[in-house]
């Protein structure tokens, strides 16, 4: 396990009382110009008191309509992902985004998006308090992690997080839609190894917890 040392400031201080008083404060938000395409702030969907939180890049169309993250054709891709692995979409997992409103034409959001945004982020980890985060996506591990690595080199290595979590890069959805391959050492094939990997260490987890 590596020790991330340079991550997402988590100081417990995000300003909220509790969640809901943070999607209030987000729903009407304009710290940045998304907010002037946006239809939805899209916040969050799965279980507040789940172990395991997934955190991807922003919302696309389909979630910019629905006000959901991860409801088009990626987000399921995930789902039948975790399913496979045992992992119940509505029960065992929190899932959210980097930045809360659709960048136009889905590109990646700016550094400065998301640092506008950031706070809002550091409300959901820190009143979810997961004990696994999955980063999806290079731009959820760049600005969770401060880091730029290849997702090929860091997916499937935990690294230490605050508050005694810990945190994996794994491959975003969108991009195993675009490499089909199941073939071993494929994207699909590695991501399934890293599902199992997430499994185990909920079943670990559960087993300390009774
Ligand atoms: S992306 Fe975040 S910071 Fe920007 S307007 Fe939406 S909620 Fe506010």
């Amino acid at each position: 396990m590596t020790n991330a040392t340079e991550q997402l400031s988590l100081n417990g201080l995000s300003g909220y009382e509790n969640l809901d008083a943070m999607y209030e404060v987000a729903r009407s938000c304009r710290a940045c110009d998304l907010c002037k395409t946006r239809n939805s702030v899209v916040l969050f969907r799965g279980n507040p008191q789940a172990k395991l939180m997934i955190i991807g890049e922003g919302p696309g169309q389909n979630e910019d309509e629905q006000g959901v993250p991860f409801v088009g054709r990626a987000g399921k891709l995930l789902d039948k992902i975790l399913e496979s692995g045992g992992i119940d979409k509505d029960k065992d997992v929190y899932i959210c985004n980097v930045v809360k409103c659709r960048p136009p034409g889905n590109r990646v959001p700016t550094p400065a998006e998301a640092a506008a945004c950031k706070g809002f982020l550091e409300a959901q980890i820190e009143f979810v308090n997961p004990k696994l985060i999955l980063l999806a996506g290079s731009t959820a591990m760049q600005h969770v992690l401060q880091v730029k690595n290849p997702i090929s080199k860091v997916r499937g290595t935990w690294s230490d997080f605050k508050n005694g979590a810990k945190v994996m890069t794994i491959f975003h959805p969108s991009y195993l839609l675009r490499n089909d391959s199941r073939e071993v050492g494929s994207p699909k094939w590695l991501m399934w190894q890293d599902i199992k990997e997430v499994r185990k260490q909920l079943d670990a987890l559960e087993g300390l917890s009774t």
